[in-house]
């Protein structure tokens, strides 16, 4: 059987790269080093899986640059057994990376093909992934409250059925539109019933968080 993890060496030199790009948590860099990128990708695009650059995955859909997936999960503050949402499963890979931090992670993804493919690969790489097929905005209410949740699609605003599964002194990590194509990347705590403390941290580039209609 292949070795799923081979590469080792191309993460190492990854994981160099995102040290240097500013990325501090030692667990999350672990698990960058751990994870085998390169199975979320079409055989035909391998060499590409190390760069830091984010990457097709078909259905016109990407896989997050490592940059912004190593950002995602330390700004979320991962602890073991942490209940986590993620919206937007695309390939997979930022579901493996939570899992592999420990946390019991809920992804859901609202392209079929796409759902059931992330599904299929997170089973081969023994990561238990609780993968759902629908629409994001509105969260997973039969399985809600979350310690942490993780949107990884620019929303044009903070969906509130989000913020309402939000475990008091939870966090959302959430890329918001601002303006044209970038989007500014908030942190969101949930300090009281309805109140929230919101930190922005920097621009990024998603594609976007769709709704019923587009
Ligand atoms: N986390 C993914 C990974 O590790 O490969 C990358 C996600 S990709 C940048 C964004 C994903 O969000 C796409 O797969 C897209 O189909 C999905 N998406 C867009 N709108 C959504 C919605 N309303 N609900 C759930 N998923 C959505």
């Amino acid at each position: 059987m292949e070795d799923l993890y081979k590469h080792q060496a191309l993460r190492k030199k990854l994981v160099e790269q995102l040290k240097k790009s500013g990325i501090k948590d030692f667990k999350v860099l672990q698990a960058i080093e751990k994870i085998p990128r390169h199975f979320f990708f079409n055989s035909a695009f391998l060499q590409f899986a190390y760069d830091d650059v984010a990457f097709q995955i078909g259905e016109g859909q990407t896989i997050s640059q490592p940059y912004t997936v190593a950002r995602q999960t330390e700004l979320l503050e991962v602890r073991k057994g942490d209940k986590i949402l993620e919206i937007g499963t695309g390939s997979g890979y930022q579901s493996a990376i939570l899992s592999t931090l420990g946390a019991e992670v809920y992804s859901i993804e609202r392209n079929k093909k796409l759902h059931e493919r992330a599904k299929a690969m997170l089973k081969q790489l023994h990561c238990h992934v609780q993968c759902f097929y629908g629409d994001g905005y509105k969260g997973l209410p039969e399985f809600a409250p979350f310690d942490r949740i993780i949107v990884t699609a620019a929303a044009p605003y903070v969906p509130e059925p989000l913020l309402e599964q939000l475990k008091l002194r939870g966090i959302l990590v959430i890329p918001v539109d601002s303006k044209g194509s970038a989007q500014t990347m908030k942190k969101i705590r949930k300090t009281g019933e309805n109140e929230y403390d919101t930190k922005d941290y920097g621009n990024f580039s998603f594609v976007p968080l769709l709704g019923e209609t587009n």
